[in-house]
């Protein structure tokens, strides 16, 4: 699932149409992307209306067209953003392709979606949608403070610090990977209660978590590079990966509900 950095990276496939003007709108109207939109009003309202910005926030996007036009786009579990030159062939995948006016380069805007768990959204009005005000803070944002997350580890103090971590209403952009990388960084079993963390395991945490997002949007944001090899990441994929600080095989148990990576050295499992 595309988390923080990813769904930047996808974001900025459709930053050179900023300033275009948007043609013709092809898409699947049953295709389950569009659970919370009019897929009628999407096609008639889009044409005409030229891209004014795109930004990301956590793991949403909102796409803002001339005339206050707001097109939300969540890419679930395996969506993507993606743009083709003109003539294009719209995949079975396909559920939404934006024309673009003109003979320039993009010729096209594509959200392709397989499993179709992403969502696209649309809202017309001065002031920005419900789902795109008032947001929380990422967690690399200045207004990203010690004491918010101190709050919010003392208000979900009974839960294991992965599933904390996975929360969007406190770390914005956090998924599976992002959670499992800051933990390890902390050198914190993932199954650690929030109230049972010490105050300078808290600070260490609150530390490497927000280096984890900086680094992620640093690496992988701009090209998707791969992150380099003292990164949990690129060992905790398959089976048999081991850690790249001390070499001891890695660990794999379902916590929070998600399939967790560790290393049994640096991150002992509490008595
Ligand atoms: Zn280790």
């Amino acid at each position: 699932m595309p988390e923080l950095a990813e769904v930047v990276y996808y974001c900025n496939q459709w930053l050179p149409a900023v300033g275009r003007t948007v043609a013709a709108v092809r898409l699947h109207p049953r295709a389950r992307v569009f659970r919370d939109a009019d897929p009628e009003t999407i096609a008639s309202a889009l044409p005409e209306r030229k891209l004014l910005t795109a930004d990301t926030h956590g793991k949403g996007m909102r796409f803002l067209f001339s005339g206050g036009l707001h097109l939300g786009v969540h890419l679930g579990m395996a969506g993507r953003l993606f743009t083709a030159p003109l003539p294009y062939q719209p995949d079975k995948h396909d559920h939404l392709v934006l024309e673009l006016e003109g003979r320039a380069a993009p010729g096209v805007l594509v959200f392709s979606d397989y499993r179709m768990f992403g969502r696209i959204r649309l809202h017309e009005g001065a002031e920005a949608p419900p789902w795109w005000r008032d947001l929380p803070p990422e967690p690399q944002d200045r207004g990203f403070t010690r004491a918010r997350f101190e709050k919010i580890l003392d208000r979900r103090s009974r839960a294991p610090l992965k599933a904390v971590l996975l929360d969007q209403a406190c770390f914005p952009g956090f998924g599976n990977w992002m959670a499992d990388e800051a933990l390890w960084r902390a050198r914190l079993f993932p199954g650690l209660r929030a109230a049972e963390a010490r105050k300078e395991e808290r600070a260490r945490l609150y530390r490497d978590l927000r280096k984890v997002a900086r680094d992620a949007l640093r690496v992988i944001a701009p090209e998707w590079t791969a992150p380099p090899a003292n990164w949990l990441f690129p060992h905790r994929w398959k089976d048999g990966g081991s850690c790249p600080r001390d070499r001891a095989p890695l660990e794999r148990e379902t916590i929070g509900g998600r399939t967790t990576c560790y290393c049994p050295v640096c991150q002992p499992p509490i008595a």
